[in-house]
C-alpha cells in the first residue's frame, strides 16, 4: 500500500535512488521507517540490470579522487569534493560489508565477482530491505510542489498524492525528472547523448570489421563555427590514445567512446559532421616508422609486402587494407617498394583521415549528457541550492562519465552524500 506520508521520499528506483534511501535509512537505524522509493515501471535497478553487458561495471580502481574526477567530462572539477568524502575505495568497501566482492579487471573495471549484474541489483535489494526501505513499483511522480510550511507534495500520474519532508529526485535521464526539476526552480542543461561509436558512411574501412588495434591516436577536427556562435573548444579532450575497435559501420573501442563523450555537445553543434584524424601507430615519432621500412626493405627484401608488416601489433587485415588503397600490390616485394609509396604508407600509417558521416549506435554503456547544473548543488549533501529540503542525485545532474563504471561511481557518490546529509538531519529531528 502506498503511504500518504513519508519523511523521505526518493523518486526513481535506480541506482542512486537505491544508495540515497539505504544510507538515509541505515543512518537511522531501527527508525528507518519512513523513507520510501517510488518508481515508475515494474523494475526497479533495470539499468544495473542490463548494465556492462549483464555483468555490471560497478566502479573504476581509481584511487586518487583527482584523478577519479578527470574521467567525466561534465562535473570533472566540481567533482573532486563529492569524491574526497565517497569514491571508489568506499563503494568497493561499501558492497563488500553488505556481502558482494568486487573484482579488479587489468584495465582498472571492477565487477562483481560472480560476473553477474543481478548480484548487484540482489545486494542492493536486500541492504533496502534490510534497512527498511519501501520500495513502491509502478508510481510515476509527475509534478511535485514546495509546501510553506516546508515539505513536499507529489502528485503521481495514478492521481495519488504523497506528501513528504525531504524529496530525493533520481530519475536518472527521464523527461519526467527534468520537469519536476524545473518546476522547483531549477535550471537545465540542455540534455545530448555522450559515449556513442562514430559512423563513417560507406567507407572501405568497414570492411574490416572485427579489426582491433590498440593503441591507436584520435584526433576530432571540427568544422569552423557558423559566423556569430563561439569558436568550438580545441583542448586536449578532443584527442585520444587508446584502443579501438572497427565496426560494420565505422569505429568504436574505448578510445573512440572517450573522444565522443568528452566531445558530446561539440559534435551535437556540428550534427555529428567532422573530420577524424587516426595514428594507427599509437603516436610513434615518424623517425621510428622509417627506421622499421628500411629495417624491412634490408632484412625482409625478398618477402612479399602483404606478408611482413612493419611492426607484429600492426593488424594484417589493416596493413593489406591500407597497400590496396595506396595501390601497392600485396605481393610485391619488400626490395621492390618505391619511394613515394613508402612515404604514403607512413603518412597513413600515421595521419589517415576519415570524415565522419554521422553518429554511430551507442556503446555498450547510453548515458545523457546535460541535467540540472551542479552549480545549483550543494555538493557536500546533494541538497538544492534553489529548493531547501530537495536533494538531486544521478544522472539527473550534469555529470557524465567515460565507459568503465565511472556513471555508477557517480550515483554511488551523490546517492551516499545525500542519505548521509538525510540520516543526519533526521537523527537530529
Ligand atoms: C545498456 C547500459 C549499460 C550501462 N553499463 C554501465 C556500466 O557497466 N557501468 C557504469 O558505470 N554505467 C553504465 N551505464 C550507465 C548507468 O546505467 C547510468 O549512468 C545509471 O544507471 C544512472 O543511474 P540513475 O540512478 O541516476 O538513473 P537510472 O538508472 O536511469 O534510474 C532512474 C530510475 O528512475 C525511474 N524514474 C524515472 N522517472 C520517474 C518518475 N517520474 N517517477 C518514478 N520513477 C521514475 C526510472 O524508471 C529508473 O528506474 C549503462 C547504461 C546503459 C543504458
Amino acid at each position: 500500500m502506498l503511504p500518504s506520508r513519508a519523511s523521505v521520499l526518493v523518486l526513481g528506483g535506480g541506482p542512486a535512488g537505491f544508495m540515497a534511501a539505504i544510507t538515509a535509512a541505515e543512518a537511522v537505524g531501527t527508525a528507518g521507517g519512513g523513507v520510501i522509493v517510488l518508481e515508475s515501471t515494474s523494475e526497479p535497478l533495470h539499468k544495473v540490470r542490463i548494465s556492462g553487458g549483464g555483468r555490471c561495471n560497478v566502479t573504476h580502481a581509481c584511487w586518487d579522487p583527482r584523478v577519479l574526477a578527470e574521467h567525466y567530462p561534465r562535473g570533472g572539477r566540481a567533482l573532486r569534493g563529492p569524491f574526497s568524502r565517497f569514491a571508489s575505495g568506499d563503494t568497493v568497501a561499501w558492497f563488500e560489508a553488505r556481502g558482494l566482492q568486487l573484482v579488479e579487471e587489468p584495465d582498472g573495471r571492477m565487477f562483481p565477482c560472480s560476473n553477474r549484474s543481478e548480484s548487484v541489483v540482489d545486494a542492493l535489494r536486500q541492504a533496502a530491505i534490510r534497512a527498511g526501505v519501501a520500495v513502491h513499483t509502478g508510481q510515476a511522480g509527475q509534478a511535485a510542489e514546495a509546501l510553506e510550511g516546508g515539505g513536499f507534495r507529489l502528485r503521481l500520474r495514478s492521481g495519488a498524492t504523497v506528501l513528504a519532508e525531504r524529496l530525493v529526485l533520481a530519475t536518472g535521464s527521464h523527461p519526467s525528472g527534468h520537469r519536476i526539476a524545473t518546476s522547483l526552480g531549477h535550471g537545465l542543461v540542455e540534455p545530448v547523448p555522450s559515449l556513442f561509436s562514430l559512423s563513417l558512411g560507406d567507407h572501405p574501412l568497414a570492411d574490416l570489421a572485427g579489426v582491433a588495434m590498440d593503441p591507436v591516436q584520435l584526433e576530432l577536427l571540427l568544422p569552423p563555427a557558423a559566423e556569430g556562435s563561439p569558436p568550438p573548444p580545441r583542448d586536449a579532450h578532443l584527442r585520444q590514445r587508446g584502443a579501438v575497435l572497427i565496426t560494420h559501420r565505422g569505429l568504436s573501442g574505448p578510445a573512440l567512446l572517450r573522444l565522443t563523450a568528452f566531445a558530446a555537445r561539440d559534435l551535437r553543434m556540428c550534427r555529428y559532421r567532422a573530420e577524424l584524424r587516426v595514428d594507427w601507430s599509437g603516436g610513434r615519432p615518424p623517425a621510428e616508422l622509417e627506421r622499421w621500412f628500411a629495417e624491412a626493405r634490408r632484412d625482409q627484401a625478398r618477402r612479399l609486402l602483404g606478408n611482413w608488416r612493419p611492426w607484429p601489433d600492426l593488424s594484417r587485415r589493416l596493413w593489406r587494407h591500407l597497400l590496396e588503397r595506396h595501390g601497392l600490390g600485396a605481393e610485391l616485394r619488400w626490395a621492390d617498394l618505391p619511394r613515394r609509396g613508402e612515404q604514403a604508407l607512413i603518412t597513413a600509417l600515421r595521419n589517415s583521415r576519415y570524415r565522419i558521416a554521422g553518429r554511430g549506435p551507442f556503446g555498450e554503456e547510453f548515458v545523457t549528457a546535460g541535467g540540472v547544473p551542479l552549480a545549483e548543488v550543494n555538493l557536500a549533501t546533494m541538497e538544492s541550492r534553489r529548493c531547501p529540503g530537495l536533494h538531486l542525485v544521478g544522472e539527473l545532474l550534469d555529470v557524465d562519465g567515460v565507459t568503465g563504471g565511472f556513471n555508477f561511481q557517480h550515483c554511488w557518490s551523490s546517492g551516499w552524500l545525500a542519505g548521509r546529509a538525510l540520516g543526519a538531519q533526521r537523527m537530529c529531528s
